[in-house]
């Protein structure tokens, strides 16, 4: 009797270990668009990023053309949108097709210019991501990356951290939440020392969860523990839009 009940008890701990593990990307499609400038490595992210997306049971489908978001029936079944897309330019019909979905429930996120500073010349776009990039001074510099809200799914537990790369300035809508931000320190710009900038936020849009951090500028800076850490947690929380 006794050795029933504690083949049962590890059975039942076992599954309660498997329920807690399971990633909340497991089954979830994903579309990931890449390309634009190139200096931001999209590709290489891109490959990067992918092996642990399917790791985590998510089905991802790739695209390095923008026509994807005028895919009414690729849009209609995906969870969420990873974008890695420097500058380039959206026509009317493909925002049409990314904005609708994100207001219809899809999540969106991204890193750096690749979601940051994409297409220059489309506000609503703008509008839906909650910033726009406009200068990083002094190009790679050794900067502090502070964490705001350590209560969030995104940044919980995690501490303050460097990175040797680039410092984006970027305007910022006000109604967005922070989760971490950085200090400039003046020493390229003198009229910015002491300014708090935003580098990781959330934010909706529509119904759409909208996921954003500034950091990496290249593959090789994902190689910082924090900054993938809030990409991947950044990403799990922007997946689970739909089911709000
Ligand atoms: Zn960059």
């Amino acid at each position: 009797m006794k050795r029933i009940f504690i083949a049962l008890l590890t059975l039942v701990c076992a599954s309660v270990q498997a329920v807690a593990q399971e990633s909340p990307l497991k089954g979830k499609q994903i579309l990931f668009v890449y390309g634009g400038w190139d200096g931001h490595e999209p590709r290489q992210t891109h490959d990067l990023l992918k092996p642990w997306l399917e790791a985590q049971g998510a089905i991802v489908h790739s695209s390095q053309s923008l026509d994807a978001y005028t895919d009414k029936a690729l849009m209609g079944q995906i969870d969420l949108i990873i974008q890695t897309w420097t500058m380039g330019t959206l026509t009317g019909e493909q925002e049409r097709g990314l904005t609708e979905a994100v207001r219809n429930g899809v999540g969106l996120a991204g890193w750096h210019g690749g979601l940051g500073d994409a297409f220059r010349n489309n506000t609503e776009y703008q509008f839906m991501v909650g910033g726009q990039w406009v200068a990083h001074p002094g190009g790679k510099v050794d900067y502090e990356v502070r964490i705001c809200d350590r209560k969030d799914p995104v940044t919980r537990g995690m501490k303050k951290f460097r990175m040797q790369s680039e410092q984006y300035y970027m305007h910022v809508d006000p109604g967005v939440k922070v989760l971490a931000t950085t200090t400039f320190s003046g020493e390229h710009a003198p009229w910015i020392k002491d300014v708090v900038m935003p580098v990781v936020w959330k934010k909706y849009y529509g119904r759409g969860r909208i996921f954003y951090s500034s950091l990496c500028h290249d593959a090789n800076d994902f190689r910082v523990p924090e900054a993938m850490q809030i990409m991947q947690r950044g990403i799990e929380w922007a997946a689970q839009s739909r089911e709000q």
